[in-house]
Protein backbone atom coordinates (compact mmCIF):
# COMPACT_ATOMS: atom_id res chain seq x y z
CA UNK A 1 0.00 0.00 0.00
CA UNK A 2 2.57 2.34 1.40
CA UNK A 3 4.82 1.57 -2.06
CA UNK A 4 1.92 2.06 -4.29
CA UNK A 5 1.31 5.71 -2.77
CA UNK A 6 4.89 6.53 -2.58
CA UNK A 7 4.75 5.22 -6.84
CA UNK A 8 1.76 7.39 -7.44
CA UNK A 9 3.35 10.53 -5.89
CA UNK A 10 6.60 10.19 -7.52
CA UNK A 11 4.33 9.72 -11.51
CA UNK A 12 2.47 13.07 -10.09
CA UNK A 13 5.44 14.89 -9.53
CA UNK A 14 7.22 13.74 -13.05
CA UNK A 15 4.51 14.94 -14.74
CA UNK A 16 4.33 18.47 -13.29
CA UNK A 17 8.12 18.30 -13.65
CA UNK A 18 7.60 17.60 -17.81
CA UNK A 19 4.81 19.66 -17.92
CA UNK A 20 6.99 22.85 -16.58
CA UNK A 21 10.27 21.80 -19.04
CA UNK A 22 7.52 21.29 -21.91
CA UNK A 23 6.41 24.88 -21.62
CA UNK A 24 9.55 25.99 -21.38
CA UNK A 25 10.46 24.51 -24.51
CA UNK A 26 7.35 26.26 -26.27
CA UNK A 27 7.24 29.61 -25.14
CA UNK A 28 11.39 29.02 -25.96
CA UNK A 29 10.27 27.93 -29.61
CA UNK A 30 7.64 31.03 -30.04
CA UNK A 31 9.99 33.60 -29.05
CA UNK A 32 12.81 31.91 -31.99
CA UNK A 33 9.46 31.77 -33.85
CA UNK A 34 8.99 35.48 -33.57
CA UNK A 35 12.11 36.84 -34.04
CA UNK A 36 13.32 34.46 -36.33
CA UNK A 37 13.93 36.67 -39.27
CA UNK A 38 15.28 35.97 -42.52
CA UNK A 39 19.27 36.83 -42.93
CA UNK A 40 19.73 39.92 -45.81
CA UNK A 41 19.55 37.66 -49.10
CA UNK A 42 23.14 37.55 -50.98
CA UNK A 43 22.45 40.01 -53.73
CA UNK A 44 25.58 39.58 -57.12
CA UNK A 45 25.34 42.20 -59.57
CA UNK A 46 27.29 41.33 -62.52
CA UNK A 47 27.16 43.37 -65.83
CA UNK A 48 28.48 41.82 -69.23
CA UNK A 49 30.17 44.89 -70.23
CA UNK A 50 32.38 47.54 -67.98
CA UNK A 51 29.24 50.54 -69.16
CA UNK A 52 25.64 50.81 -69.93
CA UNK A 53 25.45 51.36 -74.17
CA UNK A 54 22.36 50.00 -76.39
CA UNK A 55 21.87 46.84 -74.72
CA UNK A 56 24.24 45.69 -71.63
CA UNK A 57 23.90 42.36 -70.56
CA UNK A 58 23.39 42.24 -67.14
CA UNK A 59 23.21 39.04 -64.67
CA UNK A 60 21.76 39.52 -60.82
CA UNK A 61 21.82 36.58 -58.73
CA UNK A 62 19.97 36.09 -55.11
CA UNK A 63 19.96 33.67 -52.66
CA UNK A 64 18.95 33.46 -49.26
CA UNK A 65 19.65 30.16 -47.73
CA UNK A 66 17.89 30.18 -44.51
CA UNK A 67 14.24 30.99 -45.26
CA UNK A 68 13.98 31.52 -48.75
CA UNK A 69 13.40 34.28 -51.11
CA UNK A 70 11.15 37.05 -51.19
CA UNK A 71 9.99 39.73 -52.92
CA UNK A 72 12.53 41.92 -54.90
CA UNK A 73 13.87 44.18 -57.57
CA UNK A 74 15.22 45.66 -59.95
CA UNK A 75 15.66 49.19 -60.86
CA UNK A 76 17.88 51.71 -62.57
CA UNK A 77 18.50 55.12 -61.11
CA UNK A 78 19.72 58.36 -62.82
CA UNK A 79 19.12 61.36 -61.38
CA UNK A 80 15.62 61.80 -60.03
CA UNK A 81 14.64 59.42 -62.47
CA UNK A 82 13.63 55.27 -61.57
CA UNK A 83 13.15 53.19 -64.35
CA UNK A 84 11.76 49.86 -62.77
CA UNK A 85 13.76 46.79 -64.58
CA UNK A 86 12.37 43.31 -63.03
CA UNK A 87 10.21 42.58 -60.18
CA UNK A 88 9.08 39.03 -58.86
CA UNK A 89 7.86 37.70 -55.61
CA UNK A 90 8.50 34.32 -53.82
CA UNK A 91 7.04 32.79 -50.51
CA UNK A 92 9.72 32.22 -47.90
CA UNK A 93 8.90 29.70 -45.76
CA UNK A 94 6.88 30.76 -42.62
CA UNK A 95 8.54 31.63 -39.44
CA UNK A 96 6.94 29.37 -37.82
CA UNK A 97 7.79 26.58 -39.62
CA UNK A 98 11.07 24.23 -40.36
CA UNK A 99 9.80 22.61 -43.65
CA UNK A 100 7.89 23.36 -46.30
CA UNK A 101 8.71 25.01 -49.93
CA UNK A 102 11.62 27.66 -50.26
CA UNK A 103 12.84 29.44 -53.12
CA UNK A 104 17.08 29.24 -52.53
CA UNK A 105 18.26 31.46 -55.05
CA UNK A 106 17.45 33.02 -58.04
CA UNK A 107 19.40 34.38 -61.03
CA UNK A 108 18.22 36.51 -63.35
CA UNK A 109 19.16 37.41 -66.69
CA UNK A 110 18.35 40.99 -68.44
CA UNK A 111 19.93 43.47 -71.03
CA UNK A 112 19.67 47.43 -69.81
CA UNK A 113 20.61 50.12 -72.39
CA UNK A 114 19.50 53.13 -74.79
CA UNK A 115 17.31 49.95 -76.64
CA UNK A 116 15.31 49.26 -73.95
CA UNK A 117 14.97 52.93 -72.24
CA UNK A 118 14.73 55.44 -74.65
CA UNK A 119 15.19 58.48 -71.75
CA UNK A 120 18.35 57.23 -70.87
CA UNK A 121 21.12 60.34 -70.41
CA UNK A 122 24.97 59.86 -70.85
CA UNK A 123 26.92 60.21 -67.71
CA UNK A 124 26.53 57.45 -65.20
CA UNK A 125 23.60 55.21 -63.81
CA UNK A 126 22.76 53.13 -60.53
CA UNK A 127 21.58 49.45 -61.02
CA UNK A 128 19.63 49.02 -57.66
CA UNK A 129 18.36 45.29 -56.07
CA UNK A 130 16.48 45.50 -53.23
CA UNK A 131 15.56 42.60 -51.65
CA UNK A 132 13.08 41.61 -48.93
CA UNK A 133 13.92 39.57 -45.82
CA UNK A 134 11.31 37.85 -44.38
CA UNK A 135 9.65 38.90 -41.34
CA UNK A 136 7.99 37.53 -38.22
CA UNK A 137 4.38 38.50 -36.53
CA UNK A 138 6.85 41.09 -34.63
CA UNK A 139 9.24 42.14 -36.87
CA UNK A 140 9.06 43.40 -40.54
CA UNK A 141 13.61 44.03 -41.15
CA UNK A 142 14.66 46.27 -43.76
CA UNK A 143 15.09 44.95 -47.24
CA UNK A 144 18.58 44.37 -48.31
CA UNK A 145 19.98 46.47 -50.66
CA UNK A 146 23.08 45.91 -53.37
CA UNK A 147 23.71 48.87 -55.82
CA UNK A 148 26.67 49.27 -58.72
CA UNK A 149 27.10 52.31 -60.20
CA UNK A 150 28.06 52.24 -63.81
CA UNK A 151 28.60 55.45 -66.87
CA UNK A 152 26.58 55.03 -69.15
CA UNK A 153 28.05 56.19 -73.05
CA UNK A 154 25.77 56.42 -75.86
CA UNK A 155 27.28 58.31 -78.51
CA UNK A 156 29.70 55.54 -81.26
CA UNK A 157 33.15 56.20 -82.25
CA UNK A 158 33.87 58.65 -84.72
CA UNK A 159 34.80 57.25 -87.98
CA UNK A 160 36.63 59.20 -90.74
CA UNK A 161 37.19 57.91 -93.88
CA UNK A 162 40.59 58.84 -95.46
CA UNK A 163 40.47 57.09 -98.61
CA UNK A 164 39.71 58.81 -101.76
CA UNK A 165 37.68 56.73 -103.64
CA UNK A 166 37.45 52.44 -103.17
CA UNK A 167 37.11 50.15 -105.70
CA UNK A 168 36.64 46.53 -105.79
CA UNK A 169 34.99 43.44 -107.68
CA UNK A 170 33.25 40.79 -106.25
CA UNK A 171 35.93 37.88 -105.18
CA UNK A 172 38.52 40.66 -105.15
CA UNK A 173 40.51 43.02 -102.43
CA UNK A 174 40.76 46.23 -101.44
CA UNK A 175 42.73 48.33 -98.98
CA UNK A 176 40.31 51.33 -97.00
CA UNK A 177 42.73 54.01 -95.05
CA UNK A 178 40.13 56.09 -92.03
CA UNK A 179 40.42 57.57 -89.32
CA UNK A 180 38.65 56.02 -85.84
CA UNK A 181 38.00 58.26 -82.18
CA UNK A 182 39.46 57.16 -79.31
CA UNK A 183 36.57 55.05 -77.79
CA UNK A 184 36.57 51.99 -80.61
CA UNK A 185 38.21 49.21 -79.20
CA UNK A 186 37.20 46.77 -82.53
CA UNK A 187 36.94 48.41 -85.87
CA UNK A 188 37.54 46.79 -89.68
CA UNK A 189 35.35 46.12 -92.44
CA UNK A 190 32.23 43.99 -92.28
CA UNK A 191 30.90 42.19 -95.54
CA UNK A 192 28.00 39.89 -94.56
CA UNK A 193 29.55 37.44 -91.88
CA UNK A 194 33.49 38.15 -92.63
CA UNK A 195 34.96 39.93 -90.48
CA UNK A 196 38.38 41.86 -91.27
CA UNK A 197 40.00 43.42 -88.24
CA UNK A 198 41.75 46.67 -89.18
CA UNK A 199 45.50 48.03 -88.27
CA UNK A 200 47.33 50.95 -86.83
CA UNK A 201 48.22 52.86 -90.13
CA UNK A 202 52.16 52.95 -90.80
CA UNK A 203 53.48 56.28 -90.38
CA UNK A 204 49.81 57.68 -89.82
CA UNK A 205 48.17 60.33 -87.57
CA UNK A 206 46.49 59.23 -84.09
CA UNK A 207 43.38 57.15 -84.60
CA UNK A 208 44.57 56.13 -88.39
CA UNK A 209 44.46 52.36 -89.41
CA UNK A 210 44.09 51.01 -92.52
CA UNK A 211 41.97 47.61 -93.54
CA UNK A 212 42.92 45.27 -96.30
CA UNK A 213 39.35 43.37 -97.04
CA UNK A 214 37.40 41.81 -99.55
CA UNK A 215 34.39 41.14 -101.38
CA UNK A 216 33.36 37.94 -100.86
CA UNK A 217 33.35 35.49 -103.81
CA UNK A 218 29.80 34.97 -103.45
CA UNK A 219 28.39 37.99 -103.03
CA UNK A 220 26.93 39.54 -105.70
CA UNK A 221 26.42 43.48 -104.78
CA UNK A 222 28.62 44.29 -102.24
CA UNK A 223 26.26 46.59 -100.71
CA UNK A 224 26.38 44.91 -97.00
CA UNK A 225 29.97 46.14 -96.78
CA UNK A 226 30.89 48.84 -94.54
CA UNK A 227 33.30 50.04 -91.91
CA UNK A 228 32.18 49.31 -88.12
CA UNK A 229 33.64 51.04 -85.47
CA UNK A 230 32.47 49.84 -81.63
CA UNK A 231 33.02 51.08 -78.83
CA UNK A 232 33.46 48.93 -75.21
CA UNK A 233 30.18 48.80 -74.29
CA UNK A 234 28.09 48.20 -77.49
CA UNK A 235 28.07 51.86 -79.04
CA UNK A 236 28.73 51.15 -83.16
CA UNK A 237 29.31 53.50 -86.12
CA UNK A 238 28.66 52.19 -89.74
CA UNK A 239 29.93 53.86 -93.24
CA UNK A 240 29.38 52.80 -96.54
CA UNK A 241 32.87 53.52 -98.16
CA UNK A 242 32.57 51.71 -101.67
CA UNK A 243 32.92 54.23 -104.45
CA UNK A 244 32.32 50.97 -107.34
CA UNK A 245 31.49 47.37 -107.15
CA UNK A 246 31.97 45.30 -110.07
CA UNK A 247 29.94 41.94 -110.27
CA UNK A 248 31.65 38.63 -111.27
CA UNK A 249 29.42 35.72 -110.47
CA UNK A 250 31.21 32.39 -109.90
CA UNK A 251 31.45 30.43 -112.88
CA UNK A 252 30.41 26.51 -113.08
CA UNK A 253 32.10 23.92 -113.39
CA UNK A 254 31.65 20.18 -113.53
CA UNK A 255 33.59 17.36 -111.97
CA UNK A 256 33.65 13.91 -113.07
CA UNK A 257 34.45 11.62 -110.07
CA UNK A 258 35.37 7.69 -110.41
CA UNK A 259 36.25 5.38 -107.96
CA UNK A 260 39.77 4.66 -108.42
CA UNK A 261 40.62 8.87 -108.12
CA UNK A 262 38.22 8.32 -104.86
CA UNK A 263 40.15 5.22 -103.86
CA UNK A 264 43.79 6.64 -104.63
CA UNK A 265 43.07 10.28 -102.52
CA UNK A 266 40.42 9.15 -99.65
CA UNK A 267 42.68 6.57 -97.40
CA UNK A 268 45.25 8.79 -97.15
CA UNK A 269 43.58 11.63 -96.05
CA UNK A 270 41.30 9.68 -93.95
CA UNK A 271 44.49 8.27 -92.28
CA UNK A 272 46.30 11.48 -91.58
CA UNK A 273 43.13 13.61 -90.40
CA UNK A 274 41.76 13.17 -87.26
CA UNK A 275 39.19 15.64 -87.70
CA UNK A 276 37.13 12.73 -89.70
CA UNK A 277 36.39 9.69 -89.73
CA UNK A 278 35.80 6.56 -92.19
CA UNK A 279 31.93 6.03 -93.57
CA UNK A 280 30.12 3.34 -94.74
CA UNK A 281 31.29 3.81 -98.22
CA UNK A 282 33.72 5.00 -100.27
CA UNK A 283 31.54 7.60 -101.91
CA UNK A 284 30.36 8.71 -98.02
CA UNK A 285 34.06 9.00 -97.00
CA UNK A 286 34.84 10.83 -100.11
CA UNK A 287 31.79 13.34 -99.09
CA UNK A 288 32.50 14.00 -95.63
CA UNK A 289 36.37 14.84 -97.04
CA UNK A 290 35.31 17.23 -99.75
CA UNK A 291 32.71 19.26 -97.70
CA UNK A 292 33.26 18.68 -93.81
CA UNK A 293 36.56 18.61 -93.43
CA UNK A 294 36.97 21.05 -96.00
CA UNK A 295 35.35 23.24 -94.07
CA UNK A 296 36.90 22.65 -90.91
CA UNK A 297 40.02 23.88 -93.41
CA UNK A 298 38.64 26.87 -93.82
CA UNK A 299 37.91 27.83 -90.23
CA UNK A 300 41.44 26.98 -89.42
CA UNK A 301 42.71 29.47 -92.33
CA UNK A 302 40.08 31.86 -91.18
CA UNK A 303 41.78 31.05 -87.10
CA UNK A 304 45.41 31.46 -88.48
CA UNK A 305 45.29 34.64 -90.01
CA UNK A 306 44.79 36.40 -86.78
CA UNK A 307 48.24 35.76 -86.18
CA UNK A 308 49.17 37.92 -89.46
CA UNK A 309 51.38 40.65 -88.58
CA UNK A 310 50.70 44.04 -88.43
CA UNK A 311 52.47 45.60 -91.25
CA UNK A 312 53.13 44.58 -94.77
CA UNK A 313 56.05 42.19 -95.08
CA UNK A 314 56.63 42.88 -98.82
CA UNK A 315 57.31 45.67 -101.40
CA UNK A 316 57.00 44.47 -104.73
CA UNK A 317 54.53 42.68 -106.53
CA UNK A 318 54.01 38.67 -106.08
CA UNK A 319 54.77 36.63 -108.72
CA UNK A 320 52.55 32.89 -109.94
CA UNK A 321 54.64 29.62 -110.17
CA UNK A 322 57.17 30.06 -113.48
CA UNK A 323 55.98 28.37 -116.29
CA UNK A 324 52.75 27.35 -115.28
CA UNK A 325 49.68 26.68 -116.92
CA UNK A 326 46.11 27.47 -115.31
CA UNK A 327 43.99 24.81 -114.94
CA UNK A 328 41.43 26.06 -112.65
CA UNK A 329 40.72 29.55 -111.73
CA UNK A 330 38.71 31.34 -108.92
CA UNK A 331 35.69 30.63 -107.68
CA UNK A 332 34.65 27.68 -109.94
CA UNK A 333 31.29 26.78 -108.42
CA UNK A 334 31.88 23.09 -108.97
CA UNK A 335 29.23 20.16 -109.13
CA UNK A 336 30.92 16.51 -108.80
CA UNK A 337 29.41 14.05 -110.86
CA UNK A 338 29.74 10.02 -110.49
CA UNK A 339 28.20 7.89 -113.10
CA UNK A 340 25.70 10.53 -114.23
CA UNK A 341 24.28 12.11 -110.88
CA UNK A 342 25.17 14.65 -109.21
CA UNK A 343 26.89 14.09 -105.58
CA UNK A 344 28.37 17.10 -104.39
CA UNK A 345 28.52 21.00 -104.74
CA UNK A 346 31.48 22.92 -103.30
CA UNK A 347 33.21 26.13 -104.00
CA UNK A 348 36.95 26.10 -105.59
CA UNK A 349 38.53 29.22 -104.37
CA UNK A 350 41.95 29.13 -105.33
CA UNK A 351 44.10 28.73 -108.67
CA UNK A 352 45.69 24.71 -109.76
CA UNK A 353 48.88 25.70 -111.67
CA UNK A 354 49.92 22.76 -113.62
CA UNK A 355 53.87 22.71 -114.46
CA UNK A 356 56.14 19.21 -114.43
CA UNK A 357 55.98 16.61 -111.81
CA UNK A 358 57.64 17.56 -108.79
CA UNK A 359 58.41 21.07 -109.79
CA UNK A 360 59.99 23.64 -107.77
CA UNK A 361 57.37 26.04 -105.74
CA UNK A 362 58.89 29.55 -104.70
CA UNK A 363 57.22 31.83 -102.04
CA UNK A 364 55.24 34.65 -104.62
CA UNK A 365 56.18 36.97 -102.04
CA UNK A 366 58.19 37.71 -99.04
CA UNK A 367 56.49 36.52 -95.75
CA UNK A 368 57.14 34.42 -92.44
CA UNK A 369 56.06 30.84 -93.11
CA UNK A 370 52.60 30.04 -90.61
CA UNK A 371 51.56 26.95 -91.33
CA UNK A 372 53.90 24.03 -93.35
CA UNK A 373 52.69 20.99 -92.47
CA UNK A 374 50.00 18.13 -93.96
CA UNK A 375 46.59 20.00 -93.70
CA UNK A 376 43.68 17.85 -94.67
CA UNK A 377 42.47 18.08 -98.06
CA UNK A 378 45.22 20.60 -99.20
CA UNK A 379 47.54 17.62 -98.43
CA UNK A 380 51.25 19.08 -97.75
CA UNK A 381 50.69 22.55 -97.37
CA UNK A 382 52.60 25.85 -96.74
CA UNK A 383 50.98 29.13 -95.66
CA UNK A 384 52.98 32.30 -95.93
CA UNK A 385 52.12 35.50 -94.04
CA UNK A 386 52.50 38.62 -95.56
CA UNK A 387 51.13 40.73 -93.28
CA UNK A 388 47.97 42.73 -92.49
CA UNK A 389 45.72 39.80 -92.86
CA UNK A 390 47.00 38.66 -96.54
CA UNK A 391 47.93 34.78 -96.96
CA UNK A 392 49.22 33.12 -99.44
CA UNK A 393 48.86 28.98 -99.57
CA UNK A 394 50.27 26.36 -101.74
CA UNK A 395 49.15 22.60 -101.36
CA UNK A 396 49.06 19.52 -103.02
CA UNK A 397 53.19 19.75 -102.03
CA UNK A 398 54.95 16.46 -102.36
CA UNK A 399 57.47 17.80 -100.59
CA UNK A 400 58.22 21.14 -97.94
CA UNK A 401 61.17 22.53 -97.93
CA UNK A 402 60.19 25.53 -95.16
CA UNK A 403 59.71 25.11 -91.49
CA UNK A 404 56.83 26.99 -89.55
CA UNK A 405 58.00 30.67 -88.56
CA UNK A 406 61.07 30.91 -91.10
CA UNK A 407 60.94 33.98 -93.11
CA UNK A 408 61.14 33.54 -96.59
CA UNK A 409 61.63 35.59 -99.30
CA UNK A 410 59.90 36.19 -102.93
CA UNK A 411 61.04 33.53 -104.95
CA UNK A 412 62.74 31.01 -101.97
CA UNK A 413 61.78 27.29 -102.32
CA UNK A 414 59.13 26.32 -100.50
CA UNK A 415 58.91 22.53 -101.65
CA UNK A 416 57.92 20.18 -104.77
CA UNK A 417 54.54 20.00 -106.11
CA UNK A 418 52.71 16.83 -105.95
CA UNK A 419 49.27 14.99 -105.37
CA UNK A 420 48.63 14.45 -102.04
CA UNK A 421 45.27 15.59 -100.26
CA UNK A 422 42.31 16.42 -102.54
CA UNK A 423 44.39 15.85 -106.03
CA UNK A 424 43.36 14.87 -108.93
CA UNK A 425 47.14 14.99 -110.84
CA UNK A 426 50.39 16.43 -109.70
CA UNK A 427 49.98 20.39 -109.83
CA UNK A 428 50.03 23.34 -107.42
CA UNK A 429 46.68 24.83 -105.94
CA UNK A 430 47.89 28.45 -104.90
CA UNK A 431 44.82 30.67 -103.32
CA UNK A 432 46.04 34.13 -101.52
CA UNK A 433 43.71 34.86 -98.88
CA UNK A 434 42.83 38.28 -96.99
CA UNK A 435 42.00 37.29 -92.86
CA UNK A 436 41.60 34.04 -94.14
CA UNK A 437 38.70 34.60 -97.19
CA UNK A 438 40.17 33.55 -100.43
CA UNK A 439 40.58 36.04 -103.10
CA UNK A 440 41.01 35.90 -107.04
CA UNK A 441 44.74 36.48 -107.07
CA UNK A 442 44.66 37.38 -110.47
CA UNK A 443 45.06 41.14 -108.72
CA UNK A 444 47.71 40.25 -106.07
CA UNK A 445 49.79 38.99 -109.54
CA UNK A 446 48.61 42.52 -111.43
CA UNK A 447 51.69 44.95 -110.55
CA UNK A 448 49.39 48.13 -111.46
CA UNK A 449 46.53 46.82 -109.34
CA UNK A 450 48.65 46.59 -106.34
CA UNK A 451 50.29 49.83 -106.55
CA UNK A 452 46.57 51.56 -107.44
CA UNK A 453 44.48 49.76 -104.88
CA UNK A 454 47.22 49.05 -102.39
CA UNK A 455 50.40 51.35 -101.87
CA UNK A 456 48.87 54.22 -102.87
CA UNK A 457 45.81 53.90 -100.64
CA UNK A 458 48.28 53.16 -97.84
CA UNK A 459 50.44 56.16 -98.91
CA UNK A 460 47.49 58.33 -99.42
CA UNK A 461 46.10 58.34 -95.56
CA UNK A 462 49.57 59.13 -93.99
ZN1 LIG B 1 42.64 23.44 -106.64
Amino acid sequence: MQIERGQARRRGHMRSRMLAVLTVVALALLAFALWRVGPAPHIEIEPGLPGIGPRTPLTVRLSEPSRGLGDYRIELVQGERTFDLVEESFRPRPFWAFWGPRELSSQVQLAVGRDSLADLQEGTATIRVVASRAGTWLRRPDPAIAELELPVRLSPPSVQLLSQAVHVRQGGSGLVVYRVGKSSVRDGVQAGDWWFPSFVLPGGAEGARYCLFAAPYDDPNGSGIQLVAHDEVGNEARLSFISTYTSRPPRQATIQLNESFMARVVPEILARSPEVEEQESLLASYLVVNGKLRRINAEALVELSRSSRPEFLWTQPFRQLGNSQVMASFADQRTYMLDGEAVDHQDHLGFDLASYRRAPVEAANRGVVSLARYFGIYGNTVVLDHGGGLMSLYSHLSSIEVEEGQSVEAGQILGRTGQTGLAGGDHLHFSMMVHGLPVNPLEWWDATWVRNRITRQLAGGS
